[in-house]
């Protein structure tokens, strides 16, 4: 399925490494027991207990190499969905690489990126969505993505395909037992009935979606392009965002030849600045490379915000769609006729407004439920299952034959078994789980 064996008996530290208070090894398989067994110097706890005892590994005499505390989680109720040892050892890298040694002498091989995850995935314990909220709790970089991530841990977006999924399956009966009866021509079920169903679907696919920018921002940061003419200050605005000396500040227009990125919190939500380089009209040749790179920045960007300053003009990038908010910099040599917010990199003046300003701006369309989407790859997947649903909404209006609706049920089913990784592809497992770290 994924490239890796499955049904054999993997290990790996679960904690990162290097040296503290303690380090924990998990073990996950058919022998994970029969493995640990052989080490600990005592009776392996019952599952769900823990015991404190002494590895013992050959070296190739017996030496003992630490005291531990195990705990056995027995399959089915473990993480993975297998036979789990967790052994706590004292937070050694040494420690760690000799009991692991002796863990592949036992039999046990070492975990790929994610191979625990994947297999509490492949054993039915969790589905797709979840796993991936357990990489979004690993990697959240604010207490608002952290949230969002548990929320889906628990399913969520799941439960809310199934939801769909019901309500569409019910429709693919009636069109297949229509069907069984089509020399009589009968209708076992009204149109408006039918109709009714699907729209309900259609709701709830709508209001999964309904959020997604938002929810998408949360896991990803909120991405904010800092642009406007060489020389208003967009390097100083933006160390001074990041609240790090990262671009270079210089007085020539045009220092910023390419896209720096760096990302911060900003009252609970992560935002990823871009300094991009200056937008004019007649720039060099490299600085050109820069320009193109701003634009492609830009449409990419939820906030564009657009700089000038007192002694350099704005220009308007009117044309995207994505929200901007105007500022005007060194208002430290006065700004009193500005139409935008006044700021200056140089005092600090006007950061605490302009923080908060974009904090509202991302703030005000928070439509977020369970079922939320977050990643492309579900947006992408549930825009396939509405189209489905939609043409074959159409098709019930249109009176087409039942066969041909069925098919648009059938492709709306196949995209949300997608969504939630019922139907299994390996590619796709491979691009999520390879993101994992080891030892999840
Ligand atoms: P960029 O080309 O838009 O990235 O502009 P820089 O950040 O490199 O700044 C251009 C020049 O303006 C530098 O000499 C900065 O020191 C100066 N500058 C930037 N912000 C301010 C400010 O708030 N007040 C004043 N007085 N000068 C500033």
């Amino acid at each position: 399925m994924t490239g890796y064996p499955e049904g054999d008996t993997i290990c790996a530290e679960a904690t990162p490494r290097g040296r503290g208070g303690i380090s924990v090894v998990r073990i996950s398989g058919p022998d994970a027991w029969g493995i640990v067994s052989l080490l600990f110097d005592r009776k392996l706890p019952g599952p769900g207990m823990l015991k404190f005892g002494r590895i013992i590994v050959s070296d190739p005499d017996p030496i003992p190499l630490d005291d531990v505390v195990v705990a056995y989680f027995a399959n089915p109720h473990s993480y993975t969905g297998e036979d789990v040892v967790e052994i706590s050892a004292h937070g050694s890298p040494v420690i760690v690489a000799e009991l692991l040694e002796a863990l592949y002498k036992g039999g046990a091989r070492p975990a790929e990126p994610g191979e625990f995850t994947l297999r509490a995935y492949l054993n039915g314990r969790i589905d797709l969505t979840q796993a991936e909220a357990v990489s979004d709790l690993i990697s959240a970089s604010s207490k608002e993505a952290a949230q969002a991530a548990m929320k889906q841990m628990d399913g969520g977006i799941g439960k809310a395909c199934e939801e769909i999924a019901a309500l569409v399956e019910r429709l693919l009966i009636f069109a297949e037992l229509e069907l069984d009866f089509v020399e009589e021509d009968v209708e076992l079920t009204s149109r408006e009935e039918k109709l009714s169903i699907v729209d309900r679907a259609i709701g709830n696919a709508e209001r999964m979606v309904a959020g997604y920018q938002a929810s998408r921002r949360l896991r990803e940061g909120v991405k904010v392009v800092l642009t406007g003419a060489p020389n208003v200050g967009k390097s100083s605005i933006y160390n001074k965002l990041i609240g790090e000396e990262r671009a270079i500040v210089h007085s020539t227009p045009g220092t910023t030849r390419d896209v720096l990125s760096a990302k911060t919190v900003i009252g609970g939500m992560e935002f990823e600045f871009f300094d991009t380089a200056g937008l004019r009209g007649n720039p060099d040749e490299i600085e050109d490379e820069g320009i193109a790179r701003a634009l492609i920045a830009a449409k990419n960007a939820d906030i564009i915000v657009e700089i000038e300053s007192i002694d350099f003009p704005g220009f308007s990038s009117a044309s995207l769609e994505i929200p901007r908010l105007k500022i005007t910099n060194k208002c430290d040599l006065g700004c009193e006729t500005t139409d935008g917010m006044a700021v200056s990199a140089k005092t600090g003046s006007g950061f605490y407004d302009l923080k908060k300003e974009l904090l509202n701006i991302v703030k005000e369309d928070n439509k977020l439920t369970d079922g939320t989407i977050n990643r492309e790859r579900h947006y992408r997947a549930l825009a396939r299952g509405l189209s489905g649903l939609r043409r074959g909404r159409q098709g019930l209006i249109d009176n087409l034959p039942d066969e041909m609706i069925a098919e648009e049920w059938r492709d709306a089913l196949a995209a949300l078994d997608e969504l939630t990784g019922k139907k299994k592809l390996a590619n796709l497992l491979v691009s999520i789980f390879g993101q994992f770290c080891i030892g999840k």
